[in-house]
């Protein structure tokens, strides 16, 4: 399930909810990243990760209803 730039997804018995990257970031486009080939290394690329992907993560344990903490981000 997506919301805009949210991802929320289920995992190890606990709800996940992670920020993606910013769809309007003027470096990745939105994509979160990018390949970043090197002079002495070009067919082994390193996948850089955009700082506006680098958001935050919240993990919510099943068993235990999320505290109104949660109550400020998108409704579900
Ligand atoms: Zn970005």
């Amino acid at each position: 399930m997506r919301i805009r730039r949210w991802f929320v997804y289920r995992e190890h018995r606990a709800i996940h909810i992670e920020r993606g990257a910013d769809p309007n970031c003027p470096d990745c486009f939105g994509e979160g990243g990018w390949w970043e080939g090197s002079a002495t290394h070009p067919e082994e690329p390193d996948v850089v990760t955009c700082q506006c992907n680098d958001g935050p993560r919240i993990r919510i344990p099943y068993g235990r209803r999320p505290s109104r903490t949660y109550s400020a981000e998108p409704p579900f």
